[in-house]
């Protein structure tokens, strides 16, 4: 990801991100991770749901996974669960519609026609 747009979301969630998170996707999921981050901080602090703290953002397997340190509850985890999912449909280059394929390496990617290996 690029770094000015990992800056934003640690800047604009820093009780979400509040060590030196592992953010290792491409910008394709940003806007799908951004709007997860604004559902989980928001309902931390308006809904008195617990505080998250995400450590890691990577791909695997072609999805997009969302680590985070210690407690959250089912509508928590239900939410980055959902956000899971869709990333397996989100091209990880560009955020257009994506399929999962294997590329070159072996490797599952989920990648639109333009950004398909
Ligand atoms: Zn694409």
């Amino acid at each position: 990801m690029r770094i000015e747009i990992e800056n934003k979301l640690v800047q604009e969630f820093p009780k979400l991100f509040p060590g030196e998170p592992a953010i290792m996707i491409d910008d394709g999921w940003f806007d799908l991770v951004y709007q997860l981050c604004n559902f989980l901080q928001h309902s931390a602090d308006q809904c008195g749901d617990p505080q998250i703290a995400c450590f890691q953002i990577k791909e695997k397997f072609g999805g997009m996974r969302f680590d985070i340190d210690g407690e959250c509850n089912d509508y928590q985890a239900g939410a980055i669960q959902f956000a899971q999912l869709l990333s397996g449909v989100i091209c990880d280059k560009c955020g257009r519609p994506g399929t999962q394929q294997g590329n070159s390496r072996g490797w599952c990617q989920t990648r639109c026609t333009d950004f398909a290996e």
